[in-house]
């Protein structure tokens, strides 16, 4: 008789985005009239930008012909592309990755939910509250993180470090020594960065704690200010301590496109094994390669045209996003966020919960967001608001807001 992988029953429910579909299906079938403005989901909405559209029709035309069909891609992905990421994504930053220490795959959440395989299962992990909720659940599921604990809203064995007001929403080092520390800057949702020297105090402790950083870097692209690093490879010594994800998905707009790398150093040991030949045998076991026509779109990001182009879509964005933070704070909202990342992080207004600010905006303002208490305990009391819908949206919902 089978069993199943009972880690998989002690995962709670995700509801938060269902619970808002659901919300908000009701309410508009009973307001038929009313146009709702969604802010709420962490999507881009711009098409893919010509210079990528140029590479997919020309890579699939390669597809065509027998002299440049290609069948499976290399394990670790084409040359080309991981030439192109560390020269342009590492080398202009003083930083020196090679290629073969970098890993292309279909995506961040997969490389940041996969990655826990190659530890072992007593190590104890250290996620942010609030948090994007992979690094956990996909701990959970390997069985790695205790019980649930619901009237807390947590797992026994997992460490949480609040991300609080008074520290700019940035965590802060742990009383309980962790063995894997999962950071994302600019983070998700909370908006927040942390500068070069501040992270450069993470990788200090992690070197002295012998622990690893899995440093997710989705939103590199989308930081605007001199003094916040987009590797923690700009910090001394993180090739011996960092993992460090990156994605196409908020650059570039391959949220359904798929494309994203995973970067390990060869320093980075366990003894006398490197972290980088386990990932190697795990990606050439379990993964077969991103498609040849999604690298070749992945290569025109660094084309003089895709650098440009892309570097448009982000500032559109940006501007969705300094017309949220700059309209709610005028209102008299307490925002953070939004300067150095996509996502504004707001204060719900008068000891309101964040589903009760939900309810209030979405019946109120026709707006919809995404309540903070959906990404930790440490989220209740917050609001996140996104900067990926239209200009002409984004400047009407503030509007509303700001006339309640
Ligand atoms: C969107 C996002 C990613 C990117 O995931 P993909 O699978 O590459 O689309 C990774 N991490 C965070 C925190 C994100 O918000």
């Amino acid at each position: 008789m089978f069993k199943i992988n009972e880690n998989y029953l002690k995962l709670p429910g995700s509801y938060l985005f269902s619970d808002i579909g659901k919300k908000v299906k009701a309410f508009t079938e009973a307001n038929p009239d009313k146009k709702i403005i969604r802010l709420g989901i962490g999507d881009v909405t711009l098409p893919l930008a010509p210079a990528v559209i140029d590479a997919l029709h020309k890579a699939t035309d390669e597809m065509a012909v027998k002299e440049t069909f290609k069948g499976y891609a290399p394990d670790l992905g084409y040359e080309f592309l991981r030439t192109a990421i560390a020269e342009n994504d590492y080398k202009t930053r003083g930083v020196d990755i090679t290629i073969d220490e970098i890993f292309i795959s279909d995506g961040a959440k997969s490389d940041s939910g996969n990655i826990q395989e190659i530890f072992d299962l007593n190590n104890k992990i250290a996620v942010c509250d609030p948090v994007y909720p992979v690094y956990v659940d996909s701990n959970a599921m390997a069985g790695r993180t205790g019980e649930f604990l619901p009237e807390l809203g947590r797992w026994s064995e997992v460490i949480y470090m609040p991300c609080t007001e008074e520290s700019n929403f940035a965590p802060e080092l742990p009383k309980v020594e962790p063995d894997i520390i999962y950071l994302c800057f600019p983070n998700n949702p909370t908006g927040s960065t942390i500068n070069k020297a501040e992270l450069q105090k993470w990788v200090d402790y992690a070197n002295k704690a012998g622990a690893v950083i899995i440093y997710d870097a989705a939103y590199e692209a989308y930081i605007s200010e001199e003094d916040v690093p987009h590797s923690i490879y700009e910090c001394q010594g993180a090739k011996t301590c960092a993992i460090e994800l990156r994605s196409f998905s908020k650059n570039a707009g391959f949220t359904g496109t798929r494309l994203a790398f995973t970067v390990i150093p060869k320093e980075l040991k366990c003894g006398d094994v490197m972290l980088n030949s386990l990932w190697a045998r795990r990606h050439g076991t379990k993964f077969n390669g991103t498609p040849y026509i999604i690298q070749a779109a992945g290569a025109a990001v660094y084309t003089e045209e895709g650098k440009r182009q892309t570097k448009e879509q982000i500032a559109y964005y940006m501007n969705n996003a300094k017309v949220i933070r700059e309209g709610l704070a005028a209102a008299g909202y307490h925002v953070s966020g939004g300067v150095n990342a996509p996502y504004i992080w707001l204060k719900t207004p008068g000891k309101m919960t964040s589903w009760e600010f939900f309810d209030y905006l979405l019946k109120e303002a026709n707006v919809v967001g995404t309540p903070g208490s959906g990404f930790g305990p440490h989220g209740e009391g917050y609001f996140r608001l996104t900067a990926f819908g239209t200009y002409e949206n984004t400047l009407e919902a503030i509007e509303r807001i700001k006339k309640l």
